[in-house]
């Protein structure tokens, strides 16, 4: 098996402007310049995609979207294409936040739609997952999973999978300041993987990265890393500040 290369990312989600953001930007790239065992991205807001893919040039930090249509144009009002992503610098997106599922009532089924959008034109993608809390409780935590995992999926070969990313992101950790025990994440991470061999096949499953997310912060990320099926974090408040990114980047 080749072993999985880490991915920090960051969603900026509906925070900064040009200029705060691309300081910002420049901020994160300076603390990661010698890194070369993991990756780095970050998710600015459609609207200064472009500025901050501009001074963040000649770094090797991804830029991403935080949402991709699945169309390469069309009248479809309020959405951006994978084209436009590309044409404003970005090479990914996320996709299936639980933000888009809960607020805007993003289904599996339009979320799939994204994913093979996303792919068809070549972006990496990041599939977001994830149960709530009432899910947790009621038991129903790898149901959920696994139903989100196999329609977010649907049609996808193992060879699409070398550009897709999961990202494990339980509802009720998402900017609550309430972790997942990184017993409870290596749990939900394994048993993903265990459901990618059921889609796909081994290899497929052992190549995929499976990223955590839910208030990941300096003091939780090296526990977290230290997990055998845990391949990086998703990051939303800890990533408007440079220092906090910065040290989860470098996590040990
Ligand atoms: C997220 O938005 O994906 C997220 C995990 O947010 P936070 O780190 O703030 O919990």
């Amino acid at each position: 098996m080749g072993k999985r290369k880490a991915l920090i990312a960051g969603n900026w989600k509906m925070y900064t402007t040009v200029v705060d953001g691309c300081r910002l930007a420049l901020d994160v790239a300076k603390t990661c310049s010698e890194l070369t065992d993991r990756e780095v991205l970050v998710a600015p807001p459609f609207t200064i995609l472009s500025e901050v893919a501009h001074v963040l040039k000649g770094s090797k930090i991804i830029v991403a979207a935080q949402n991709v249509c699945w169309a390469e144009k069309g009248a479809l009002t309020g959405e951006i294409s994978p084209v436009m992503v590309q044409a404003a610098g970005g090479s990914a997106a996320i996709v299936g936040h639980s933000e888009r599922r809960q607020i805007f009532g993003e289904t599996d089924e339009l979320i799939n739609n994204r994913v093979r959008g996303a792919l068809a034109f070549g972006l990496l993608t990041i599939l977001c997952i994830g149960e709530t809390l009432g899910e947790r409780e009621d038991g129903q935590t790898f149901n959920v999973l696994a139903d989100q995992l196999r329609k977010g999926l649907a049609s996808l070969t193992g060879a699409d999978m070398a550009n897709v990313v999961i990202a494990y992101e339980p509802v009720w950790a998402i900017g609550t300041g309430k972790t997942a025990s990184k017993e409870q994440a290596q749990e939900a991470h394994a048993f993903i993987r265990g459901i990618l061999v059921q889609i796909f096949e081994k290899t497929v499953a052992e190549q995929t990265r499976i990223l955590y997310g839910g208030s990941v912060k300096p003091a939780n990320i090296d526990e977290l890393m230290a997990q055998i099926d845990i391949d990086g974090a998703l990051v939303g408040g800890a990533a408007l500040d440079a220092e906090l990114f910065g040290r989860i980047i470098n996590y040990k």
